[in-house]
């Protein structure tokens, strides 16, 4: 008994001592964690292959685990970024990925989601790298008015960052974005190819967006496409054709249409207009499904999802009838996810970096 007394004392004397250092203990593991997390660069241990990082996996609908829209295709040393949602620039710094590694940025279109983290991709890769050229911003016709606001908007900060740290750290010439139009065309175009990685871009269907962009990336036998926000199209299964990877978007109807119900019930005739118009645009999980057995995809990677869910329990709910419409492997997105195709294997690998 009096052991027992004798070892509760000397507890809560430890635990009344960590209590009192919890100031100097608090330098110490900050210490600590900044040298640990200083310089981070997940991109550096990657093999030699193509690579997809999730950065963003959520949509307009507010959702505290899923970013805007975004996508990291990483080819060799070759860094992209497809599209750039609210939240983007965060997320990647998060995931690890130097801001400044991003050799250009490939928009799919231009609602608001998927363009909104642009001003701070471009702020943070400004300011986290040496580079003398604007970030190259491809795009479908109208990328240059895009381009240009974000321009606008940040030409006052532009100015304070180089008065605040000098134009040797922050050159003006490497600030902001340089357009590049991706012209109309019914046929998917190459728009580059360097270093073994081809990038091509098609039209897909998301009226009344248009003209609405997936792509297509190869390097060294290795495939990904990337649908953008498009209904179901018979363009993304040709365009995938035997890709190792599918990453495609989805909303689920009946859930989306849960929410336009209530939001009828509530008398809240906006939303519950939103609510139904927006299945008309998006493809459904079962669609999507279709298409990656139609263009033979080894892997289905959904991401743009919606609508939120609280929890990972529902996922069965909105995935119910994908198995029975496609054979293959089927991922639900999540932010800092990253799948590995090495070169010339038929491999694919998968982690999480957050
Ligand atoms: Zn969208
Ligand atoms: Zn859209």
């Amino acid at each position: 008994m009096r052991r027992v007394f004798l070892i509760a004392v000397l507890m809560v004397g430890i635990a009344a001592g960590l209590w009192m250092a919890r100031d100097p203990l608090g330098e110490f593991v900050y210490g600590r964690a900044v040298k640990a997390g200083y310089g981070t660069d997940v991109t550096a241990g990657l093999d030699d292959g193509l690579h997809v990082i999730l950065c963003g996996t959520g949509s307009p609908l507010p959702d505290p685990d899923r970013s805007g829209p975004c996508a990291l295709v990483i080819a060799g040393k070759q860094v992209l970024l497809v599209d750039a949602g609210s939240g983007a620039g965060r997320r990647i710094g998060q995931i690890g990925v130097p801001l400044g590694k991003i050799d250009a940025t490939l928009l799919t279109h231009f609602h608001s989601d998927h363009i909104d983290g642009l001003g701070e991709v471009l702020m943070l890769r400004w300011a986290a790298s040496r580079r003398t050229i604007p970030m190259p911003v491809y795009g479908p016709e109208g990328v240059d008015k895009v381009v240009s606001g974000f321009d606008t908007a940040y030409t006052a900060d532009y100015g304070y960052r180089i008065a605040h740290h000098g134009a040797d750290i922050m050159p003006r010439s490497g600030a902001g974005a340089r357009a590049f139009t991706i012209s109309r065309s019914a046929e998917a175009q190459t728009i580059f190819a360097k270093d073994g990685l081809k990038v091509q871009a098609f039209a897909v269907k998301h009226d009344p967006v248009e003209p609405a962009l997936g792509y297509r990336f190869d390097y060294k036998r290795r495939s990904v496409v990337i649908s953008g926000d498009t209904a179901p199209t018979a363009t993304v299964a040709r365009m995938c054709k035997g890709c190792d990877v599918l990453v495609h978007e989805v909303l689920n109807p009946q859930m989306v249409g849960k929410i336009a119900a209530t939001a009828k019930e509530r008398g809240d005739r906006r939303i519950a207009k939103i609510m139904s118009d927006i299945p008309g645009y998006h493809s459904s999980p079962v669609a999507v499904a279709g298409i990656a057995r139609q263009g033979n995809a080894k892997m289905l990677v959904f991401t743009h999802v919606v609508p939120r869910m609280p929890t990972r329990l529902l996922h069965p709910y909105f995935l119910r009838g994908v198995a029975d419409a496609y054979s293959g492997d089927v991922v639900m997105g999540e932010d800092g996810m990253l799948i590995s195709l090495p070169a010339r294997s038929d491999r694919i690998k998968r982690a999480e970096l957050l």
